[in-house]
């Protein structure tokens, strides 16, 4: 038996040995870009970001918001349009530029000194700044702190052996007071390589568990017929709240 239930009350898989040596690189990534395979981008924004957006933000005005591994997030334009500043990363400049042209917003682009080969696309009004580079090119000497994180198809965006280096980084940007809203998907990893890849709630404790209190809010169905297509099932999303507490 390699199934238990966890604190989200949802089937926790062991076997996630095939998924565990899979690395999906760059140029796989700007494929699926100019192939249009992207059935993740959500047209409407992300309901659970919608739902608890006061958790995220805590009443608070004006903060410095973090979309890693950010692709063309909707939710981008709405956090900006609340007045808040959003910084993203992407590895693809297609993503990026689809996301200035789908919401009619002009934007500059200019290199970033810090990373040979960087560029950040910043929109005209100035709150919106998004870097076209890999998530491991940033610091907090590059983008500062966060006050809020949004990580949806990011951590399990990223190669399962890249996990522990990219949690430490994420540390690295909250602000003390911060809130990270992490969005996991849950299923059954023997029958989909993954991206996304299949993160454990264990796995989670032991990524961020030493800084941060760990919280678990929801879960939702998300199965669609893209999944059904991949073998699975089910498909879950599970929504966890982390706050530094060291
Ligand atoms: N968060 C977005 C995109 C999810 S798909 C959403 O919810 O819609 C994952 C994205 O991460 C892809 O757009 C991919 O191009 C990008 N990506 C993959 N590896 C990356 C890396 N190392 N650094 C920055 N972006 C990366």
């Amino acid at each position: 038996m390699d199934r238990s239930a966890n604190a989200a009350g949802v089937l926790e898989h062991s076997d996630t040995g095939a998924q565990e040596n899979r690395v999906v690189t760059e140029e796989e990534w700007l494929q699926k870009w100019e192939m249009r395979n992207i059935g993740f981008h959500k047209e409407q924004g992300h309901p659970l970001l919608q739902k608890y957006l006061d958790v995220l933000l805590g009443g608070r005005s004006g903060l410095r918001i973090f979309f890693p591994l950010c692709g063309k997030a909707v939710d981008m334009k709405r956090l900006a349009d609340m007045g808040h500043h959003v910084v993203g990363v992407e590895v693809s400049e297609q993503a990026l530029k689809e996301f200035f042209a789908e919401h009619s917003l002009p934007y500059s682009e200019e290199p970033v000194p810090e990373i040979p080969g960087a560029k950040k696309l910043q929109s005209t009004s100035g709150n919106i700044s998004l870097y076209c580079c890999s998530i491991y090119d940033l610091s907090s000497s590059v983008v500062g702190k966060f006050d809020g994180f949004w990580d949806r198809g990011a951590l399990v965006a990223v190669n399962p052996c890249d996990r522990q280096r990219y949690a430490s980084l994420m540390i690295t940007l909250m602000e003390q007071n911060s809130s990270y809203l992490l969005v996991t998907v849950s299923y059954d990893p023997t029958k989909h390589k993954g991206p996304p890849f299949y993160v454990p709630e264990s796995e989670i404790n032991s990524l961020f568990g030493s800084h941060c209190e760990i919280k678990y809010l929801e879960k939702v169905d998300d199965f669609s017929e893209r999944h059904r297509q991949w073998g699975l099932d089910y498909f879950l999303e599970v929504l966890y709240l982390l706050k530094l507490v060291s």
